[in-house]
């Protein structure tokens, strides 16, 4: 990888975690400002906790994606960034570019879905 394409990677991922920090941080937000009314009906109350819950599974993600966008800027420091965590081959710059986040090749990222999608 040239310094210039470790340039343009260290923007994209740089960019990509200010953005997602600051949704995180509106969500938290959110999820602080609501509160579950006493007088609501009952049906109302359940519609509140499966919102809330879907709140907590999207921050879960996204503080996922977080973690993954902080390694791969560890990646990229210390020139690791285009090897694959898993079978240490290297990862093709077309997926590199897709998903700038990624540690993984494909078949071992497929490996790694098919294991945990049993669950
Ligand atoms: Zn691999």
């Amino acid at each position: 990888m040239t310094p210039k394409q470790e340039q343009k990677f260290r923007k994209l991922l740089v960019n990509q975690r200010s953005e997602l920090a600051a949704e995180l941080a509106g969500l938290r937000k959110e999820d602080a400002d609501t509160k579950v009314d006493s007088s609501s009906e009952v049906s109302e109350r359940a519609l509140l906790e499966a919102e809330r819950a879907f709140v907590h599974r999207h921050e879960h993600d996204d503080a996922n994606l977080l973690n993954k966008i902080t390694l791969a800027l560890e990646r990229l420091e210390n020139g690791s960034y285009e090897t694959c965590l898993s079978c240490g081959g290297v990862i093709p710059m077309a997926r590199l570019l897709a998903k700038p986040s990624v540690a993984l090749c494909l078949p071992c990222q497929k490996a790694k879905d098919e294991s945990s999608s049993g669950m």
